[in-house]
């Protein structure tokens, strides 16, 4: 068993970990003072001027198959990168990604929506969450009826990511209230792309973190029988690609934040003197130190060992499930410990512990919460789908 990195992959992570250290890091007090004053932390321009800069070294398109000009890079590189971007809290990613979706999309979509996001022209969103489906997003029911060449769309979306700056929105609606009231799911929703002038209107949610969803409201939206994406009545499946496209992403980039925030507690502790000794002689600060040491450890292999399966071609359903819930819930622990070791300061806007608090808080809620998790954790073994002893057997 060979634990160690490639030569090509401990270049490509050494790259990123230069860029983000020079050109991600030094914007990190600006980013801070933007946002106490409820600015934007990163403009679209700065955003896609770093990007480009990126671009000029040849990085763009971290996912995106070489044959879109991208790098098509694998699931553990992915990770690799992912980690090290999360060492900043600057909402920076890397250009030239789209939805894995809309790979799937036919000539005509993919020169609409595929080709100008790669591109950084246009913006998508994923919108299945109603105010009335979240964790079971079967109970979906926004609407398309069929009128003629078109469908027309009612209901509501919310907590969508990007929703508010999308160009367009991957919407997901009934097509076939009958199987749908039969919980025949898999055959009776379908995927629309819709673009924001067809009518659809957003508002932007207030959040405990930096950046906001936004609830999506159709009311009569009229799109052509051609906006379906992929099958009529398989939407369904489409929206599960999405949402499994890399469960592995999310703590990945949690690993990198938490691999930051003990450097810094670290930092604080080896200075800060109280009575008479720095707080790192005490063993109460020396225990955080050493538990959230161990469990990035352990949250490091969980990630690296679901992206090695994705790449290996394993099902690897269960470790992305371990690895989402076991990176929420430690990550916010080693925030809360970090921020216990700054003392008064942590709790500050000063510092940026404070907003990765608020920040981590939310990865034990997207994109399946911690409970989820749980549910399809223990299930998956309950059944005999996986084993206690994981891939090894
Ligand atoms: C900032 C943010 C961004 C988001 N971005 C998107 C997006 O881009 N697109 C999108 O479609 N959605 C998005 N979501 C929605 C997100 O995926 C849902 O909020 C999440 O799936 C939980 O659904 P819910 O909020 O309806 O909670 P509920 O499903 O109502 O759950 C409430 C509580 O009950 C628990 N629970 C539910 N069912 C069970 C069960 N069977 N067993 C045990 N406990 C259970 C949950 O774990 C939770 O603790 C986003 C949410 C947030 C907050």
């Amino acid at each position: 068993m060979d634990l160690s990195l490639s030569e090509e992959e401990r270049e490509i992570r050494d790259w990123v970990r230069t860029f983000v250290r020079k050109e991600v890091m030094p914007l990190e007090p600006d980013v801070l003072a933007r946002e106490r004053r409820h600015e934007p932390g990163l403009s679209r321009e700065e955003l896609r001027g770093l990007q480009a800069k990126a671009q000029q070294s040849g990085f763009f398109g971290v996912h995106t198959p070489e044959e879109y000009g991208g790098m098509g890079l694998g699931a553990v590189m992915n990770a690799l990168v992912e980690t090290e971007l999360g060492r900043s809290f600057v909402p920076f990613k890397f250009g030239g990604d789209a939805d894995n979706i809309l790979y799937l999309g036919n000539d005509e979509q993919k020169q609409r929506h595929l080709l100008p996001t790669i591109a950084g022209e246009r913006r998508s969103c994923f919108a299945i969450t109603e105010p009335g489906a979240g964790s079971d997003a079967r109970a979906i029911s926004a609407r398309a009826e069929r009128d003629g060449d078109e469908w027309v769309i009612n209901g509501e979306k919310t907590f969508i990511t990007g929703g508010q700056e999308a160009d367009f929105c991957m919407v997901f609606a009934v097509t076939d209230a009958q199987k749908h009231r039969q919980g025949r799911t898999d055959e009776s929703v379908t995927c629309f792309l819709v673009d924001r002038d067809s009518g659809w209107r957003s508002e932007h949610i207030e959040t405990m973190g930096e950046w906001g969803p936004a609830a999506l409201v159709f009311e009569d939206v009229r799109v052509p029988h051609t906006a379906i994406l992929g099958e009529e009545g398989r939407g369904f499946q489409l929206a599960m690609r999405w949402i499994g496209k890399g469960r592995y992403m999310l703590p990945a980039r949690a690993l990198g934040a938490c691999e930051r925030l003990v450097e810094m507690g670290m930092e604080h502790a080896r200075t800060r003197v109280t009575f008479g000794e720095p707080i790192a002689d005490r063993q109460a600060i020396q225990w955080m130190v050493a538990d959230s040491a161990v469990e990035i450890e352990a949250l490091r292999w969980l990630v690296l060992c679901a992206a090695w399966q994705v790449d290996a071609g394993l099902d690897s359903r269960q470790s992305q499930s371990m690895a989402k819930l076991y990176g929420g819930q430690k990550a916010n622990e080693v925030v809360d410990r970090v921020l216990q070791m700054h003392g008064g300061m942590g709790y500050t806007r000063e510092l940026p512990v404070e907003r990765w608090y608020r920040e981590l808080r939310l990865l034990r809620i997207y994109e399946g919460t911690d409970e989820i998790q749980r549910r399809t954790i223990a299930r998956n073994l309950l059944k005999g789908h996986a084993s206690v002893r994981g891939h090894l057997g």
